[in-house]
This record gives structure tokens, sequence and C-alpha cells, in this order.
């Protein structure tokens, strides 16, 4: 099927309007597309408190226009403070704030989720060309006589249609567009659980309230940082557990994190303490070398591949996917399945890299004994902007490459 002028109104539609599927919209519509998009939720409101938005998602979010308007809710850390969760002593800093933002051009920001998504689909629904459709699960894509395609999707108790270019899989690590691209690889519980709270910054330590924290023990660990311009606190203490769940808002126990974190230095139990609301997520992952597209179906973000938050950057490969993508559609795109096969190709090795690097995190953040003395000693002799500057090509990065 190749495009012709008539067929430059038919829209793309984007199933998902996460922070994947809606930078996919404005980056879409950038190029001159029309879109729609579907959500299963009857409301496009984000669970899961904070975010890590670093350099290279900046750099995608200033080029579609959104960064400005993110700023009043975002929290620019000068430095990420690295601590033993054994005995509570500083083993390094890495040097953020105006070093990583005049070295990469972008800041380096933490903000809540929310604050994000709402930010992006306020733009979205402001612009033209963009159709925002709540409360409808897509459910398949057949083909139609007429040289275009046809979205079925759920609304409420009835089916509905949409005609449609491509349909773009944005929906998330348990993706259902997922079953339309062969040999698909489905997401797989890592053995690991994330708690999640926010509490008023004015009730924690000072201690806890500047830098972004990260802390190290065997097998479980500790982030926090300041979000909202810097007025509430965001936890996620992970640890190893038998649990799973497919959402994003199951309720956990105050006690039960306790529980979990008993050997923990005093200081943390009692930030752990802190919150009255938590929030538990199992962590999956989708093999991101498995293939992403078939023929008018793409995959993008979690959907494609989804990674372990040892980086902090799931988020920002879908905002960077979402860039690359539209790279590969201009308005006037020929030949729509092998702009997608471009946009895998293109997006592949980055996204697996980054899984990689995920997933060694993961080991080396919970060693034990003697592997973590090295670490820790790696760590003590490494210089805060050095220590910065290892990840370059990951902050580094911009949609012009
Ligand atoms: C503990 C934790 C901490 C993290 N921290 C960071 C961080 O600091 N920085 C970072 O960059 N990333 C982080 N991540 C990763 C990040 O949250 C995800 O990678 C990111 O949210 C993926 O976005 P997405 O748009 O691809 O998918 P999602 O955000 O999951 O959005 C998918 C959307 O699709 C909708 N949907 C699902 N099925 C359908 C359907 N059939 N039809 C229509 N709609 C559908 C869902 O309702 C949802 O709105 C973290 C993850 C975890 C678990």
């Amino acid at each position: 099927m190749t495009e012709t002028d008539d067929d430059a109104l038919t829209p793309i539609v984007i199933a998902g309007g996460g922070i994947g599927g809606l930078t996919a919209a404005l980056a879409l519509r950038q190029q001159g597309h029309n879109i729609v998009l579907l959500e299963k939720a009857n409301e496009i409101s984000e669970v899961g408190a904070g975010l890590q938005l670093s350099p290279n998602a900046c750099s995608v979010l200033q080029r579609l226009d959104v960064l400005k308007d993110l700023e009043a809710f975002a929290y620019a850390p000068d430095g990420l403070r690295i601590w033993s969760g054994e005995n509570g002593k500083q083993l390094a800093r890495v040097e953020l704030g105006k070093f990583i933002r005049e070295r990469h051009g972008n800041p380096f920001w933490v903000i809540h989720r929310a604050d994000l998504q709402r930010v992006l689909l306020d733009r979205a629904q402001k612009t033209p060309g963009i159709t925002i459709r709540l409360s409808c699960e897509v459910q398949d894509l057949t083909p139609s006589p007429y040289d275009h395609l046809v979205c079925i999707y759920r609304l409420g108790e009835e089916t509905a249609n949409q005609k449609c270019k491509a349909l773009i899989g944005a929906d998330g690590v348990w993706s259902r567009t997922r079953r339309h691209v062969p040999g698909h690889v489905n997401a797989r519980f890592s053995g690991q659980v994330a708690y999640r709270a926010t509490v008023p910054i004015d009730q924690v330590d000072d201690k806890f309230a500047r830098d972004s924290g990260l802390w190290l023990h065997r097998n479980s660990h500790l982030v926090h940082y300041p979000i909202r311009g810097g007025r509430e606190l965001n936890i996620v203490a992970l640890a190893r557990e038998d649990w799973s769940d497919e959402t994003w808002s199951a309720k956990a126990d105050k006690d039960a994190v306790l529980r979990v974190f008993k050997d923990w230095p005093a200081e943390t139990r009692n930030l752990l303490g802190k919150p009255e609301r938590w929030l538990k997520w199992a962590l999956c992952s989708v093999d991101g070398s498995g293939p992403w597209t078939h023929g008018h179906v793409a995959l993008m973000g979690d959907a494609a591949h989804a990674m372990l938050p040892f980086m902090a950057q799931g988020a920002a490969m879908a905002i960077e996917d979402a860039a690359i993508l539209a790279k590969h559609l201009p308005k006037n795109v020929q030949n729509i399945p092998s702009a997608l096969r471009s946009f895998e190709r293109d997006r592949k090795p980055r996204a697996s890299h980054i899984q990689g690097i995920s997933r060694g995190n993961a080991r080396t953040f919970h060693y034990s004994g003697p592997m973590a003395f090295a670490r820790d000693t790696v760590l003590r002799l490494t210089k805060p902007k050095s220590l910065a500057a290892r990840f370059d090509d990951i902050y580094g990065w911009t949609p012009e490459q």
C-alpha cells in the first residue's frame, strides 16, 4: 500500500496515551500527519510518582516546544549522592545540575509523572489535527477493500472502527498491539518490585531534601529525589520479591515496606516510615531485540522494549522513540512498512544497549561481599564529574543524530 495525496488525511492511530504515545502524537503531528490517539483509561491521570528526565529526553521535549511548560514543575538536583545502605556512609557523588546542562545543552530534571503527562496532554489537546479519545481500547487491525486499514476498538460495551494508515502501539508493557507483530516477545517479571511514595519535603531530614540519593544494599536499593519544584520528595524502594501485578497502582502497606528494609540504617527507615500511602509495582521487561514492526504496525516505548528502571531511562527511551518514529515518517511517506522498519533498525541498537546497562546495574546495585567492596572502592575513588561523564552516550543523545 503506498500513500497518495488523498490518503494524507487518513490518520495514524496511536494506541496508548502514556508518555510515549502523547509524545509520538506531538512529533507525528509536527510532520503533518493527522493523529487519532486511543486510550483505554477513562481519564489520562498518571500515578506512580516521580521520574528522572535526563537531557536526552529533554532535547526531544525542547524540539516539541514543551520543555518551557515543564519548567515550573521540575527540579534540577545539583548532584546524585550514592550511599551505602549497609552502614549509611556516603560512597560518591555524581555531578548533575549546571555541569550536565552545560555539557549536554539540556537539563537533568526530576519531575512528577503526572505533571509531565498533563503538560503533554494539554499540548496535544490544543493541537489541531490530534484527536484524543478516552475509554477506547484498541483490539484489532484489519485491512479494508479501500486501500486503508481499520483499527477496531472497544468503547464501553460497543465495538467501534477507525480508518487509519498505520497503527502505533504505545500501549505499554502489557501491549495488546504486540499481537500484530509476529514473533513478538511478551513481558517477563524480573522477580523485583518497586515501592513508590511521595512525602512533603518539609517532613524529611535536610540530607534528603536537595540532592538526589541512591542507597545500595544487598538485594535492595533506595532512590529518592525532590519533585514538584522541590516541594515533595519522591521515594522508590526496590527489592527482590515474588509478586506481580499488571497495574501501576497496587496499594502497598507501610509495614510491609519497613519489613523488607528491616536491616537498613535508622535514618532510611525513618524516611520509609513517613509516607502514609505506598504503591507497589512489579518490575517487568520486554526483550528489545525481538521484532517491533510488521507491515503498518509499529511498537514503541515499553510495548517494544520495557526495561528495568535501574538506569531511569524507560520513559526517556519512549520519548526518543517518538522523535525517531516521526523522523522516518515524513508527511508524504510513500512506503509506510518500509519507514517503520527503518525506525526499528534505527532505534533497536540504542534501546537494547540501554536495556543491557539497566540489567547490569540490577546486578551491581545489589552486590554483596567482595564484589560490593570492589564497587564501593571504585565509587569512592571516582570524582563527581568523571562519574557524570560516564553517561555521556546516554545523556548526550539528541534527535538530530
Ligand atoms: C519504579 C519505576 C521507576 C521508573 N523511573 C523512571 C525514570 O526515572 N525515568 C524514566 O525515563 N523512566 C522510568 N521508568 C520507566 C517508565 O515509567 C516507562 O518506561 C514509561 O512510562 C513507558 O511509557 P509508555 O508510554 O511506553 O507506556 P505507559 O506509560 O505504560 O503507557 C501505556 C498507555 O497505554 C494504555 N493502553 C494499554 N493498552 C491499551 C489498549 N489496548 N488500547 C488503548 N490504550 C491502551 C495504558 O492505559 C497507558 O495509558 C520507571 C519505571 C518504574 C516501574
